[in-house]
């Protein structure tokens, strides 16, 4: 058993692992999960710096087994290798324009949350079709959406990447690198991505105020967001110091435990009602 990061994720793989008798057949519990409602989504919110306003939410998959929340990190890849996170991944995104729906009728105001596609949701054929049926049967307005992609979408075939984010962006969805700086794709492939925000990676920002090195980098970074014309936002950010350093190089904008944790939906929506009322 593991605890996650004061996630209050708990982890029992050996647990599911005798659930499942023998075998540990992880595969086809996940298959049946969307079926079963185990999957549910939690929203971290994302603070403008310039004001600490909230900007959306970023959704994050939990499975719950049990009563217990398993965390993507130890399904997502069992997902990518069978194929299943294109179910996974569509179940995500009707999810996230459901939540958008009920707030916005909830609190009279846009909502925007940002969704996680893995690379091979994102290689997936029907991928672009069941965005364009999803956003006009839910009546979603597509700039409440932000799609979140990794520079490993590049790898497979950059061209047909590069063509599909714009037609993505031409829909009036919203388009942010994930995890930037952690891939292999080259600086010259940015300047092309049709895409509106960067996501400077964690593992910058946890040390970026003791090691100055990794300091550098993040101001870099934030540099050749703007000089690109993008939002930059910084994730992982835990402290007061993190946040002061990031607003002092004129970060955008911030999402980590130091303004929350992920929430489940009904906390999010408080969140949501309380920074209404500033
Ligand atoms: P990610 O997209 O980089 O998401 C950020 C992760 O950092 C989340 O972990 C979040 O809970 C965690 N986090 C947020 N703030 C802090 C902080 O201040 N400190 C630290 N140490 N961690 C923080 P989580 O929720 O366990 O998700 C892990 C990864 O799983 C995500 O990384 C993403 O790659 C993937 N994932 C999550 N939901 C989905 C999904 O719906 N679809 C897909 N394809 N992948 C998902
Ligand atoms: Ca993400
Ligand atoms: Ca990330
Ligand atoms: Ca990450």
């Amino acid at each position: 058993a593991r605890k996650a990061g004061g996630d209050r994720l708990v982890v029992y793989s050996h647990q599911l692992n005798a659930e499942a008798g023998e075998r540990l057949d992880l595969e086809s519990l996940l298959r049946h999960a969307v079926e079963r409602n185990e999957l549910e989504l939690h929203y971290q919110p994302q603070q403008a710096l310039h004001d600490g306003g909230l900007i959306g939410f970023e959704a994050l998959l939990r499975w719950r087994r049990h009563g217990k929340l398993i965390s993507p990190a130890d399904f997502i890849p069992l997902a990518e290798e069978s194929g299943l996170i294109v179910a996974i991944g569509n179940w995500v995104l009707e999810e996230a324009c459901r939540q958008i729906s009920v707030w916005q009728a909830e609190i009279g105001q846009r909502v925007v949350v940002a969704v996680n596609i893995s690379p091979r949701q994102f290689a997936a054929p029907g991928f672009l079709s069941h965005l364009e049926e999803l956003l006009a049967t839910t009546h979603v307005d597509p700039s409440c959406l932000e799609l979140e992609i990794t520079e490993s979408v590049m790898v497979e075939d950059a061209e047909s990447a590069i063509a599909l984010l714009h037609r993505l962006r031409a829909l009036g969805l919203k388009l942010a690198i994930d995890d930037f700086g952690t891939g292999y794709s080259s600086l010259a492939y940015l300047s092309r991505f049709p895409i509106h925000k960067l996501k400077i990676d964690q593992s910058f920002v946890r040390n970026m105020h003791a090691v100055r090195e990794q300091g550098a980098i993040v101001q870099a970074t934030i540099g050749l967001g703007h000089s690109l014309g993008l939002t930059v936002i910084a994730e992982g950010v835990e402290s007061e110091t993190q946040r002061a350093m990031l607003s002092a190089w004129r970060c955008d904008e911030i999402q980590g435990y130091h303004y929350s944790r992920p929430l489940p939906a009904a906390s999010a929506l408080n969140f949501l009602e309380g920074s209404l009322q500033l």
